[in-house]
């Protein structure tokens, strides 16, 4: 089995779905006492916020690429970024490493071309939601349509995600607002809804809704045990 490199701590919260997420993959492969073969660096979330917010996107890079580097160092065979929103920021994590990367938005698109998905929507934090880095690599490298929010809507699932999400806070009126913006979505002809932060799914499971949800932390996940146990 490889080590699988994890960049976390962004939030904690989502980690830890991961963690258990990645257990529970190996184990329901391998079973009995198996478990996955992990190296984590866990960074502070409020300097990474605080970065974004100042749009010091370059200090962000350096940050988590040294971050990158321990996973590295530590023994990893690959590297998962454990959030959608700092892939913003991919190229200065990767330039330094010798181990592959894992990206996120690669795992998902996978799945939704197996499910034969041609229009998606995607929620996500403001950057991943407004900006070209996600939706881009969709549309440009897997021939994906991306639909996402109107602005304000955009703003006010950002919002969440930090002021709730990310502080381990799960409230039902949110869970109602993440569920209009999936209806809406569907409305406007999306065939299923990337939740495209690592959070989302603390709040809305597939059973809150009929539309097809694309989990990115249980993509990701599930990518990286494959990649794991492949001969
Ligand atoms: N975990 C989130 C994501 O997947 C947001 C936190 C962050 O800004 O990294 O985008």
């Amino acid at each position: 089995m490889k080590t699988i490199g994890m960049l976390g701590g962004m939030s904690w919260e989502s980690t830890a779905s991961y963690y258990r997420a990645l257990n529970e993959g190996v184990k329901a492969r391998l079973g009995g006492l198996h478990s996955a073969k992990l190296c984590l660096v866990s960074v502070d979330f409020a300097e990474i916020e605080a970065l974004q917010r100042t749009g010091d996107w370059d200090s962000a890079g350096t940050l988590l690429a040294e971050a990158a580097r321990q996973v590295e160092r530590g023994g990893a065979d690959f590297l998962l970024i454990c959030t959608n929103t700092m892939h913003k920021v991919v190229a200065a994590i990767e330039a330094p490493l010798s181990i592959p990367l894992i990206h996120i938005a690669d795992a998902t698109a996978l799945r939704l071309k197996a499910d034969g998905v041609t229009r998606v929507g995607l929620l996500g934090t403001r950057f991943t939601m407004a900006e070209d880095f996600y939706k881009g690599r969709l549309e440009e490298r897997f021939g994906i349509e991306v639909l996402v929010p109107d602005t304000p809507t955009q703003e006010r699932l950002s919002s969440i995600i930090y002021d709730e999400l990310c502080l381990g806070v799960i409230e039902d009126a949110s869970r109602r607002v993440y569920l209009e913006a999936i209806a809406e979505l569907a409305r406007r002809g999306a065939q299923g809804v990337i939740l495209g932060c690592t959070e989302i799914a603390l709040l809305v499971q597939q059973p809150h809704t009929d539309t097809q949800l694309y989990d990115t932390t249980a993509l990701h996940a599930h990518a990286a045990i494959e990649e794991a146990l492949a001969e």
